[in-house]
Order: C-alpha cells, then structure tokens, then sequence
C-alpha cells in the first residue's frame, strides 16, 4: 500500500521533541498566541525573508486580514485565478470585494499573467496569484502589470512554504504573503493555523489588530476585528517543525526528481522544470485525459492518488454569482479534468516512488 499522505510517519519522526513542546504549553497555560507563537513569527519571518511575519488561526484569515490590511473592500475586485482551492476567492468575498477570475498558464498551471490587463477594471484594487502545487506563480510579470495600474499585490503561498523565486522566497515577492499550516501542507500544524507575511510594517500591525478583536490595548477596539489568533499549541509544534522543513522539503524534491526521471516516458503531463523556480511539491500532479482509468488502474495496485481540484472555482455551485460558465477558463476546465496528484510527502521510500512510477507507467 502507498497512501497518498501519512502524517503518522512524520508524527513519529519528531514524537519526543512536539510530545513535549505541547506538555508545554500546558504547563505555561498560553493557549491563545504567547511566546511560542511570538517565536514561531520570527523564525518564519526569518524563512520567509521578510521583516514581520503574524500567526492566525488558518490560511484562509491570512488571505482575508491582509485584504483588509491593504484597505480592500466593498465595490472594490480582486483578480485570482479559476484553478485555486475555494478559499482564495471565498477570502475575497469575506472582505467584501468582488473576485474576479483569468485562467491560468497551461505550462505552469500558476496565473498566466498575459490575461490580467483585460481584466483590469477602475474597480480592480488587487491581485492574488496562487503558487499552485509549491511552484511560485511569474511574480515578475504580475509585479509590472500591477505597478503600472497601481494594484496591491498579495501571494497565495499557502502551498509553498520555502518555495524560491529568482533566490526570493514565496511571500516576499508581493505586499504581503499568506500561509496554511492545515496538517496536510508542506508545514502542519496539529490543528488549524496561517500566517501572513510582509516587509510593511504597517499591513502587519494592522493584521495584528484585527486578528484580535481590532483592540489596540485591551477593550480599546479601534477596528471590528475578529478572532483569528493562532493558538499556543500550534505555535509550539511549529516551532518543532521548523528544525526540520529544510530536510522535508529537500526530501519532497528530491522524490519529484525521481518521479519526473522514472515518468519522463510516460507520455503523461508533467510539472515542468525551471531553473530560476524552487518548486517545493505540495502536489505532484500529472494530466491525463483518462484519469478514471488512472486511478482505478491505480487502486488496484494499493497507490492511492488524489485530485486538486475536481472543479475550478468558476464552475462551482457556491460562486454562481460570479457569473462564470463553462468554456470561460479552459486551461482551469481542462486541468480540473486531467489532474491526478500522486502519493507526495517526505517520508516516502524510494520503493514507494518506483512503486507509484511502475504503476503510472502500466497504465
Ligand atoms: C489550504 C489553502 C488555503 C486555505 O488555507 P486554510 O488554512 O485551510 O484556511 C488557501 N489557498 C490555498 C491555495 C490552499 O491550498
């Protein structure tokens, strides 16, 4: 059997050390932020290669207190991308702001930035592009066309922690960079937890405010805020796990390399390589127009694989009201019917990889 995810394995890869990083907090009682938490936000800030970094309690309050940090709001549109996870744009809708969608690049799979200028309106305020599956979307060209209509940019890093850009790392590239430390991402927690990152100190003042109340001091609410801090508990398992990224996401690389290698016959689509990117493999997922064969052929053997995602954001039921329809984003449509992920984590053998890799090839 492969499984698609064991976080069990990592679990037992760390067990002494975040058995007692949580005993911890229990003895220092600091459940809410604390000085776990306080620690966590610079080493990540440290990693990210930005100045502040601020703990929240899920990727997706990252997104939506850095849209409110950079002053979107109602009659304002955001511009991301129809192949995302649904919490991209359901962050914009929290904020009030319009999400408007553009494809994405059929090489990349990340925002094709060729398509942004057409769907800039005198309401666009911002943009969020999606480092989709750990690879940094082309930041550069999204950063010019931004400058140049005066638009907030902000990453949706929440699938790659530590992935590089040009030597930059995700999250530094923009106004501000959001994280997920959902279990299952290249970072986990052991519940939920986000953080935002950002060189403006400002932006990260604000974020701060608003994660807790919009107080500035206690019971002075300056904003209406929200209960978004990140919990003590996940601060100190993160803080575990920040000893260990560096050799986890080497490990996811280093198994992609093996995929890409064993695979590269295969006649199937593939992540493509760049040399100026750190893909960071949250995902490895190929295309084939026979995914249903795929997956049962799969099964058969014991590899579980998985899909991300099934239906792009304009398709789905939730975001009638965007007004999207069939056709309108191709390359998302096209992607959402051939993308099938394989087993991908650090504690994979090189057994499994040629396992999975055999049974790709038979199919
Ligand atoms: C996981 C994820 C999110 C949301 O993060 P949560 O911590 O689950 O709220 C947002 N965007 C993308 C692309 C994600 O993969």
């Amino acid at each position: 059997m492969v499984p698609f995810l064991d976080l069990k394995a990592q679990y037992h890869s760390i067990k002494d050390e975040a058995d007692a990083a949580v005993l911890k907090i229990m003895e220092s009682c600091q459940f809410a932020l604390g000085e776990e938490v306080a620690t966590f936000e610079h080493k990540f800030a440290e990693y990210c290669q930005t100045r502040h970094a601020v703990a929240v309690n899920s990727g997706t309050s990252a997104l939506h207190l850095s849209l409110l940090a950079a002053g979107v709001g109602p009659g304002d549109e955001v511009i991301t991308v129809a192949m995302t996870f649904v919490a991209t744009v359901a962050a914009i809708d929290y904020s009030g702001a319009k999400a408007v969608l553009v494809d994405v690049d059929p090489k990349t799979w990340t925002m094709d930035a060729n398509q942004l200028e057409a769907a800039i309106t005198p309401k666009t305020k911002a943009i969020i592009p999606v480092h989709l599956h750990g690879r940094v979307a082309d930041m550069d060209a999204i950063n010019a066309i931004a400058d140049k209509h005066g638009l907030v940019v902000i990453e949706d890093a929440a699938q790659a922690h530590g992935a590089e850009y040009k030597g930059r790392r995700a999250g530094s590239l923009s106004r501000a960079g959001c994280f997920s430390f959902y279990p299952g991402k290249n970072l986990g927690a052991y519940g939920e937890g986000g953080a935002v990152v950002t060189d403006d100190e400002e932006l990260a003042n604000m974020v701060r405010v608003l994660r807790d109340w919009g107080q500035k001091g206690k019971y002075n609410h300056v904003h209406k805020g929200f209960n978004a801090r990140m919990d003590g508990f996940q601060g100190a398992i993160l803080n575990v796990k920040m000893g260990r990224i560096e050799d986890w996401t080497d490990a996811r690389r280093a198994h992609a390399a093996l995929y890409d290698k064993l695979l590269a016959g295969s006649g199937f689509g593939l992540p493509i390589q760049s040399n100026d990117c750190r893909h960071v493999y949250h995902v490895y997922a190929l295309c084939t127009p026979d995914r249903e064969a795929m997956q049962a052929h799969l099964t058969e053997q014991g590899i579980q694989s998985g899909i991300h995602y099934p239906i792009p954001v304009h398709l789905q039921p939730a975001y009638a009201d965007l007004g999207g329809k069939k056709g309108d984003f191709p390359v998302s449509e096209r992607l959402a019917n051939e993308f099938v992920s394989l087993p991908m984590y650090a504690e994979l053998s090189t057994d499994q990889i040629e396992l999975v890799a055999a049974g790709v090839n038979s199919v």
